[in-house]
């Protein structure tokens, strides 16, 4: 992939033909590029995500999915399927976990890019990878994860214009990648509720984390089984651009160097909650990262740990402070469970 053309190249040929580019091929493309042949996260990466933080992250995750599995009668076989899983820290840890309590599920990986896929066999030599949902086993329930995935698909944006409701495309003038407003009538895309919205009001909607949402959900309603959706995001519905990029731990123009840097948007957590009971599944609610952390007992796994290993006790309180204090990621991100709709109640919710 190192010897590709560079994406910036690829966009200014194709605009020069045809015109603007929409904002969600420009995004969806970037990050295909983006996470095709790098390892993005880290210290020395764009990026630091929960797992990559601190082990308490994925140990709490996989005691939460090992409880809901007891308390739904241990049903076996059961596969654990985990989206977009990086460098594969958060299913080790997880399994580790599960493992404790007699949990040892069949693994899946949905992952994309083949440099991750790599990392992650190292990480989780049994896993079995899968492009999407659509291979995953229909066996038997499923124990799904998903932390810092939907914030990376595509976005569409609508804005509105003197002349309606518009998509947002991409442009290259002036040297440089820009948003213009489409020419095509957008209005039939617009809930009614925004269709007289002041001028310059911006509709954000991610098809694909929608898609996924309802594919996800069919499953659980059809197969049993539970998920964990964690991601910056909002539970009510607003309006305006979330879009941001980050290189080198630092926000970047998103427009800037497509496929360099990851472009990422908020998530809309209100629409997936009424996909997911659409489909029949059980929505348990969406909740603080803070809070569904510390009702997990995070705090106590972070003093036992400390004793553990006291030369080690200031850093494993500044990751536990990191995962869950409001001013670091504990209110931006968000827990969304979903689950069967025979299947208990999960701690937390
Ligand atoms: N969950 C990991 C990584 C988050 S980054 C962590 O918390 O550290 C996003 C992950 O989703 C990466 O593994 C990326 O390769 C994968 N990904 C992004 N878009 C994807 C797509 N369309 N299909 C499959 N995987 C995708």
């Amino acid at each position: 992939m190192s010897q590709a053309e560079p994406l910036s190249a690829v966009f200014q040929r194709l605009i020069a033909n045809y015109g603007p580019i929409s904002l969600l091929h420009y995004m969806g493309e970037s990050n295909a590029r983006y996470y095709a042949d790098k390892d993005p996260f880290g210290a020395d990466g764009d990026f630091i995500t929960a797992p990559e933080i601190s082990q308490m992250f994925g140990e709490l995750v996989g005691l939460w999915l090992a409880d809901i599995w007891v308390r739904a009668g241990s049903p076996q076989p059961v596969h654990y399927v985990e989206m977009g899983p990086g460098r594969g820290t958060l299913a080790r840890d997880a399994l580790r976990s599960m493992k404790r309590v007699g949990l040892e599920p069949q693994v899946h990986f949905v992952e994309g890019s083949q440099a991750l896929r790599a990392l992650q066999a190292e990480a989780v030599p049994q896993a079995q990878w899968h492009h999407d949902l659509g291979s995953v086993p229909t066996d038997a329930p499923l124990l799904v994860v998903g932390n810092e995935f939907l914030d990376a698909l595509p976005v569409r944006q609508l804005v509105k214009t003197a002349k309606g409701w518009r998509e947002r495309m991409v442009d290259w003038a002036e040297d440089r990648f820009r948003p213009v407003a489409g020419e095509k009538p957008m209005d039939a895309a617009v809930p009614d509720a925004l269709k007289d919205a002041p001028e310059s009001t911006l509709l954000e909607t991610c098809p694909g984390a929608a898609a996924v949402m309802h594919e996800l959900a069919a499953r659980l309603a059809a197969q049993g089984g539970a998920a964990l959706l964690i991601d910056y995001g909002y539970a009510a519905r607003q309006t305006g651009s979330t879009l941001q990029a980050l290189r080198a731990h630092t926000r970047v123009d998103p427009f800037a160097m497509p496929g360099e840097a990851d472009l990422t948007c908020l998530v809309d957590f209100a629409i997936l909650a009424e996909i997911a009971a659409g489909e029949g599944a059980t929505w348990q609610g969406t909740v603080t990262q803070g809070a569904f952390l510390r009702a997990l007992g995070i705090e106590m796994r972070a003093a036992h740990l400390a004793a553990a290993a006291p030369h080690h006790a200031e850093t494993i309180q500044r990751a536990k402070d990191r995962l869950i204090n409001d001013d670091q990621m504990g209110t931006l991100f968000k827990v969304m469970g979903v689950t069967g709709p025979q299947w208990p109640q999960g701690a937390g919710f």
